[in-house]
């Protein structure tokens, strides 16, 4: 079997997508400038014809920059698709959507009927690629809900609040009473993915009615059974990997919101668990000896798939509006310190 990248800059791929300009914003702040770079334009005066610092716009590089008109196919292929063979040679990997709410990250991850996602696409990948071996494979998916450090079933949203559960010594990391279920149908992962979508809590903020404040975990396990000794069919290895695919909470900060009570508190979590998660990602692709999981409930679940020899894919999501300036700046500056080997 072949052995996924071991070196920190194949190991971590930071991308960023940019979303098409809707039709109620006129004005645009940033653009791609290349495959790798995105440029924040300058704003200090648009219409003095005076002015000549143009230096003060600022570019931004990364491995991958998707324009606005990529496809969603694009995005899989460059992103995704390698990562779901590593999988099946018994890999863990994980793909993260980061960025502001109204940035893009759902439109990525789960897509429309007419315009699947990324986890879309994977689960299909992996159910088609050991449709004809079933007496070999087993690939099973849980989607997940992390919110205010609570986990809920996504699948089964009235199971309410479970537990994670790990060993003495902060391994083996198991949410307790988690669905686990198997589908072939791409229409019917679809139908699963948006239903659990649907169950996601959404609560109204001050900046935006939708404002998504939990994050989406979907994981794909796939277990190969190998036979090790042919006459004795009772003697078999399992090899296990598993995909990660994450539709993040929405970056925007608390303080943005003009947040109180109880949504402050949420908007703290969000950021422990977001914070949490760039300093480990930081960490790995720094090559550190010593990473620190232990700070949010994300990160806990996600050790198993950061450490070791897994591959990680961050997708950065930014509007191109002026309205949206400031979001986009601070995502490109999250990514860019992920992105800084
Ligand atoms: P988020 O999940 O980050 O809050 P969404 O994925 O819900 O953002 O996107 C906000 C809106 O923009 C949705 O109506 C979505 O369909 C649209 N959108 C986002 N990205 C794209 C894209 N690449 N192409 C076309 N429409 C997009
Ligand atoms: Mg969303």
């Amino acid at each position: 079997t072949k052995v996924p990248p071991k070196s920190a800059e194949e190991r971590l791929m930071v991308a960023v997508r940019i979303r098409p300009l809707k039709s109620d914003e006129p004005q645009r702040a940033l653009y791609a400038a290349s495959k790798k770079s995105v440029v924040i334009e300058d704003d200090t005066d648009k219409n003095d014809v005076l002015r000549h610092k143009r230096g003060a716009d600022k570019q931004y590089t990364f491995d991958v920059v998707f324009s606005e008109n990529t496809s969603q196919e694009e995005v899989y292929d460059v992103t995704t698709s390698s990562l779901v063979k590593d999988v099946l040679n018994g890999y863990n990997a994980t793909v993260f959507a980061y960025g502001a709410t109204g940035a893009g990250k759902t439109y990525t991850m789960v897509g429309d009927p007419s315009a699947p996602g990324i986890m879309v696409r994977a689960l299909n990948d992996l159910f088609n690629a050991v449709k004809d071996k079933q007496d070999q494979y087993s690939v099973t998916m849980s989607y997940l809900e992390l919110y205010n450090e609570q986990i809920r079933d996504l699948l089964n949203p009235s199971s309410g609040y479970l537990e994670l559960r790990e060993d003495s010594r902060g391994r083996n990391i198991q949410v307790a009473g988690l669905s686990e279920i198997s589908t072939t149908s791409t229409n019917e992962v679809m139908l699963l993915l948006q239903k659990g979508n649907k169950a996601r809590t959404v609560e109204p903020t001050a900046i935006n009615k939708t404002s998504s404040r939990s994050h989406a975990l979907l994981s794909v396990t796939v277990k190969h059974t190998i036979p090790i000794d042919k006459k004795n069919h009772l003697r078999m290895r399992i090899k296990q990997g598993r995909l990660f695919m994450i539709d993040l909470a929405g970056s925007e900060r608390a303080n943005k919101t003009k947040s109180r009570g109880k949504r402050l508190q949420e908007g703290a979590h969000i950021n422990r668990s977001l914070l949490a998660l760039g300093n480990c990602i930081n960490a790995l692709s720094e090559g550190a000896r010593y990473v620190n999981f232990r700070d949010s409930k994300l990160t806990r679940l996600l050790k198993e798939a950061l450490s070791g020899n897994c591959r990680t894919v961050m997708i950065a999501h930014v509007s191109p509006s002026l309205t949206q300036k400031e979001e986009s700046r601070n995502t490109l500056i999250y990514a860019d310190r992920a992105n800084n080997i």
